[in-house]
């Protein structure tokens, strides 16, 4: 991928607690509204409005927006990092945490199942990215494979070493020490969207996979049944919350890991825990090749189609026949033409009228990449 890097965004964000950034697949300024988040005080989820309570927005409103290059989704502006865990801190501090991680509990057996059904090593060693309370990896342990786990949260860390005896990395997973092409499996669970570089992201964790390593993640998806069926109500959709910064939809993910050179091994929707589609989330599952190739540097706008792929968990794959992403949800979404900007296709550095004291950022000026800090925690399931 040509160097890019969201570490630098712009200078002059709108307010401290917001910046505006350009896509993260194709680097691109040039998206269109799909939904606007509500004011912190009327968020649907009273855990959002508690957290939200501790930002500082200034009345300017916050957008889900869709590349019109690749069709990748994302929050523009987005809290900066900072912002986001100050609205971690308050819901954490406010007894939030054991609903968190009670959710996911009652998950990891799903997660595990479908995993084991692709990793043939007789002792896999598991890396969980985001691992929370560390369930995922003790039962894993429990199953007699070799664990490592790495958590932002400071609480969640401690609670997986001390209460479940598993080793946790408190920090960044590049940050551990592990070798690249070291580990058979990979999971991320409910972290993707949480990620500011998401692309960089899922390269570096491809990275530490062996050759027929399998990579696990799941990720928020706008062409779900339940977020198709919203914009044909024009309803917003509940899967849209202020901590989510991408989404994804199944078409994006199967191009994303083949431009990142993987190997797609299954792509479902799915609720963990319950046999049928998620109304909410893509889950995705992929093989590092064991023969060597050439990933591309970025992914292309538009374009190729792939056929449906099977199942993560074993059923007939419950996906509309593959599309270009220049041409999906893009032109079917209820946005009155007047309520969409339009951004050229190079970007000036110039402040954006809406946003005073934004200004976009050319994708080409970009520093070359450093891993920008990322805060991966894991969201209770929107349900
Ligand atoms: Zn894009």
């Amino acid at each position: 991928m040509a160097p890019h890097s969201h570490s630098a965004i712009d200078p002059r964000p709108a307010t401290p607690d917001l910046e505006w950034v350009v896509c993260d697949i194709c680097g691109h300024d040039d998206a269109r509204r799909l939904a606007t988040l509500p004011p912190p005080d009327r968020l649907l989820w009273p855990m959002h409005r508690l957290g939200a309570s501790a930002l500082a927005l200034d009345g300017q409103p916050i957008h889900l927006v869709e590349c019109r290059r690749c069709g990748l989704v994302y929050m523009n502006p987005r809290l900066t990092e900072a912002a986001i865990a100050r609205f971690y801190d308050t819901v954490y501090a406010a007894g939030a945490a054991e609903l968190f991680e009670s959710d996911l509990a009652v998950q990891v057996r799903y997660y595990l199942d479908a995993l084991s059904r692709h990793v043939a090593a007789p002792r896999p060693h598991l890396l969980d990215i985001g691992c929370g309370a560390g369930q995922l990896l003790a039962l894993a342990q429990a199953r007699g494979w070799r664990i490592d786990g790495a958590e932002l949260s400071a609480y969640a860390a401690q609670h997986a070493s001390q209460t479940l005896g598993v080793p946790v990395h408190c920090g960044d997973f590049r940050t551990m020490g592990l070798a690249p092409g070291s580990l058979d499996a990979v999971t991320l669970i409910h972290v993707l969207e949480h990620v500011r570089a998401p692309v960089d992201f899922l390269r570096d964790a491809a990275a530490l996979l062996r050759p027929g390593g399998v990579l696990m993640f799941d990720a928020p998806n706008v062409d779900s049944a339940e977020a198709r069926l919203a914009r044909r109500l024009r309803q917003p959709w509940r899967g849209f919350i202020i901590e989510h910064l991408y989404y994804f939809r199944p078409a994006l993910l199967r191009r994303l890991v083949a431009d990142l050179g993987l190997e797609l091994i299954a792509i479902d929707g799915y609720l963990p825990g319950v046999p049928l589609p998620n109304p909410l989330r893509a889950g995705c599952c992929a093989r590092q090749p064991t023969t060597c190739s050439t990933p591309s540097p970025r992914l292309r706008p538009g374009g190729t189609t792939h056929p449906p792929a099977p199942s993560l968990f074993g059923r007939a794959a419950r996906l509309r026949p593959a599309t270009p992403i220049l041409s999906t949800a893009a032109d079917s979404l209820p946005i009155p033409r007047r309520a969409c900007w339009r951004r050229s296709p190079r970007p000036s550095p110039t402040s954006d009228s809406r946003y005073p004291g934004t200004a976009g950022r050319a994708p080409t000026d970009a520093p070359p990449g450093r891993y920008p800090a990322v805060r991966a925690r894991r969201s209770p399931p929107a349900r």
